[in-house]
Order: C-alpha cells, then sequence, then structure tokens
C-alpha cells in the first residue's frame, strides 16, 4: 500500500475510470448492473431491517456476489455501497487482505472508517461513480461550492458526501470541504487553487469546529432539528484556516443525516480566477492552463 495518501487516492480513481473504459460503460449515470453483469457477479439488494453494514462482498472460491444495504432509502448511498464493494473486487491487494467470514466481508462504506482498506473502496467507489474525464465537464458548466456537489450528485446518482469528494479533487475554484460529527472534524480537504494561497493551516482530524462559524452553531443544535438543513453564510478564510490574509468565503452547511454528519462547503469567489468563466470558447494553451490554476485576486 502506497503511503502518500492523496497518490493512492488518484491511482485508485484512474483504476476506476479504466474499468468502465475497458467494459464500454464510460457515461452517466454509470451503469452499476451493466457493470455486474459484465463481471458476472450478482448483486442483490439486503432487507431494509439488516442494518450495521453498508454492503457485503461475498466470495466462495473464484466467484463472487455483491449485497447492499437498503436501511437508507437513498440511491445515492445504495449506489456508493455497490460501488465500495467493487472497489474491494478491483483494487489491488484487497481480495487478498480484506477479512472474509465464512466467505463474507462486510463493508462500512462511506468515508466513516478508519480502516485503510474501507478508505481504499471509498475512493475507488466515487471514482467509479463519477470518473474524472466526465465530470470534469460538468464542473466547467456548475456554480462553484455546494452548487457544484449538487449537480455532480445529481448526474452520477451519488452521494452527497462521495461528490463532495470528487469535487474537491478535482475542482478548479478555491474551496475546502469540512465533514464534522458531534462538533468535531472528521476531515478537511482543501482544492489545489486553495492550497496554493499557502500561509494557511489544516483543520486536523478531532479538532473543534472553529467558534463563531454558522457550522459550529449548527453543530450544537439537536439533531432532529438539524435535519435536511441547508444554510449559508459569509464568513473569511482566515476563521477557518488563519493565515494573514482575509479572504472572504461563502460557508454552505448540509446536515448529511447519516451518521450524524455535517458537510460544509467553503469557496472563496475572489479567488476565481476569470479566464476561466470563457474557457469553453478558448482554445486552451498550456499556458493559459497554468496560469488558470494559479489563484490570484480579483480586482
Ligand atoms: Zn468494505
Amino acid at each position: 500500500m502506497i503511503r502518500n495518501p492523496d497518490l493512492q487516492q488518484r491511482k485508485l480513481v484512474r483504476l476506476a475510470e479504466h474499468v468502465l473504459r475497458e467494459k464500454g460503460l464510460l457515461s452517466l449515470p454509470v451503469d452499476l448492473k451493466a457493470l455486474a453483469e459484465a463481471c458476472s457477479i450478482p448483486l442483490q439488494a439486503m432487507d431494509a431491517d439488516e442494518d450495521g453494514v453498508s454492503g457485503m462482498l461475498l466470495r466462495f472460491g473464484n466467484t463472487f456476489g455483491i449485497r447492499y444495504a437498503t436501511h437508507i432509502p437513498s440511491e445515492g448511498f445504495q449506489r456508493f455501497s455497490i460501488a465500495h464493494e467493487f472497489g474491494h473486487y478491483f483494487a489491488e491487494g484487497h481480495l487478498d487482505h480484506i477479512q472474509f467470514e465464512a466467505g463474507i466481508h462486510s463493508s462500512r462504506a462511506g468515508f466513516v472508517s478508519a480502516d485503510p482498506y474501507e478508505r481504499e473502496a471509498d475512493y475507488f467507489a466515487a471514482g467509479l461513480l463519477m470518473p474524472s474525464s466526465l465530470i470534469r465537464a460538468l464542473l466547467k458548466r456548475a456554480r462553484e461550492g455546494l452548487q457544484s456537489i449538487e449537480t455532480l450528485r445529481r448526474e452520477a446518482g451519488a452521494s452527497t458526501v462521495a461528490a463532495a469528494i470528487r469535487y474537491i479533487s478535482e475542482t478548479h475554484d478555491a474551496a475546502a470541504i469540512v465533514v464534522s460529527h458531534n462538533s468535531h472534524v472528521d476531515y478537511c480537504f482543501k482544492s489545489e487553487a486553495l492550497k496554493q494561497l499557502g500561509g494557511q493551516s489544516w483543520l486536523r482530524k478531532g479538532a473543534t469546529l472553529p467558534a463563531g462559524t454558522l457550522t459550529a452553531s449548527i453543530a450544537r443544535r439537536p439533531a432532529a432539528d438539524r435535519r435536511r438543513l441547508r444554510e449559508e453564510a459569509d464568513s473569511d478564510i482566515l476563521d477557518w484556516f488563519g493565515g494573514t490574509r482575509a479572504v472572504p468565503v461563502v460557508e454552505q452547511v448540509v446536515d448529511l443525516g447519516r451518521y450524524d454528519r455535517v458537510l460544509t462547503v467553503l469557496s472563496c469567489a475572489q479567488l476565481v480566477d476569470d479566464t476561466y468563466q470563457d474557457e469553453d470558447e478558448l482554445d486552451e494553451s498550456d499556458e493559459a492552463m497554468e496560469e488558470r490554476w494559479t489563484p490570484r485576486f480579483r480586482r
């Protein structure tokens, strides 16, 4: 297993796209049933009262099957759960290392498990539902922040959290996503454009949400009051990541419902490159491409 998590994530996303291309299934929404048929892997829905796991990979010798949970009635989550099991099937080393008990591997998909194989299967799943070559075109046209994530989720039939993770690794926006639980950070990812800003700290796993932010106030509300909540406020990058330069950000907060998680999307419109807007009409040179990747302040 490669130790650089960024590199490993990109490798898994590429592998997923390669699988789809080979099977002639590279279009949105990705047809998971067709992929299962192409691999001779039967798919079976679990009963709605079977909870606790997101799905299972069954193995009897060299014959495989996938079962997926239905206790969460979200198509995006169910598709993600299936895609996660394909991750164990396709990713290097998984069939040798993941645990099978009496021919059954049980999963907790959705970026909630600390187990590295579960995480790898999650990244593969996000790439399988949202291949780079297909979502880049979508992101060019979508508005920044949460609107982009919702476009991906809708067009790809993916879960919100998976769409957020694919958005942040592919977007040209200066943006960050933060997933938190009980007022504490689960994980935080920044886009390449935001990393270029420099001089900032990271929000590490377990850190308390920054005081005074909309997210921190929402996190204190009882879970029942947060259900399906979607709010936004103006904030500043300093409030989130410190540094020396004030940059206004829009803070968008969505209740993820599942596992009591809250998603925060921070985007800095001020750091959006103006040439980016006209990109569709331009034949982009390498120079322009490089420039587009360098965030700068709008005058
Ligand atoms: Zn798993």
